[in-house]
């Protein structure tokens, strides 16, 4: 059986078990698809056969992708119930990630009152950079996106709706959370499409975590 992993800088490596995301985490994000803001986190799930952590990346043809830079949480110790003040006490790394989605396949399920599932979890729509310490105080800086050299997307954890710790107890009060389950936590606006031949970088302040190349 293929296993699913992401590589920790410190030379670990974990194999995925689940891939979680969380929706309109960003009030910039969820304006920009007209969407109202939420009184709780929205969580929904990614297949884990997504996930990729290659440079080259191949797009799902005939189909409108968008980009979500997003902030990416590596729970290391398994944990239900876990209060919002323990949450980093699970958590083993952070990293970037892209969460790319089918924006007309999901706005159709979505005027449908339909499961948005096959608009997210398509062959590579879990792109993760390595995972690194999780310092609050390194991830507090900006984290933004660039396509072919131009900044399309930035933001900051500050930003978020909901923080890291509380996302934790939330998700891990409904299900419990496994070692080596990730979790996106959401984008912030200036979402659009991504086009074959596009290089995508993915940094955090002065650095790149990730370089990608779609074809
Ligand atoms: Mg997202």
């Amino acid at each position: 059986m293929t296993e699913y992993r992401i590589t920790h800088k410190n030379g670990d490596q974990y194999p995925v078990r689940n891939i979680y995301c969380v929706g309109r985490n960003y009030a910039g994000h969820a304006r920009e698809l007209e969407n109202p803001l939420l009184k709780e986190p929205v969580f929904f799930q990614k297949g884990l056969t997504c996930l990729t952590t290659e440079d080259r990346i191949k797009l799902p043809s005939d189909r409108t992708i968008h980009h979500e830079i997003e902030l990416v949480i590596l729970i290391s110790r398994p944990g239900e119930g876990i209060t919002a003040d323990n949450a980093m006490d699970h958590i083993g790394g952070f990293a970037l990630g892209l969460d790319l989605t089918d924006r007309k396949l999901q706005n159709e399920l979505k005027e449908g009152k339909l499961p948005w599932f096959l608009s997210k979890s398509f062959k590579n729509s879990a792109v993760v950079s390595t995972f690194f310490q999780p310092d609050m105080g390194n991830w507090s800086e900006m984290f933004w996106l660039k396509i072919n050299g131009n900044v399309v997307q930035k933001g900051q954890m500050d930003d978020m709706e909901f923080d890291i710790p509380f996302l934790i107890e939330f998700l891990s009060s409904r299900i419990p959370l496994l070692e080596g389950d990730i979790v996106f936590t959401g984008t912030p606006e200036g979402v659009g499409t991504v086009e074959k031949g596009d290089v995508l970088e993915l940094g955090l302040g002065e650095s790149v975590l990730k370089t990608v190349r779609f074809r």
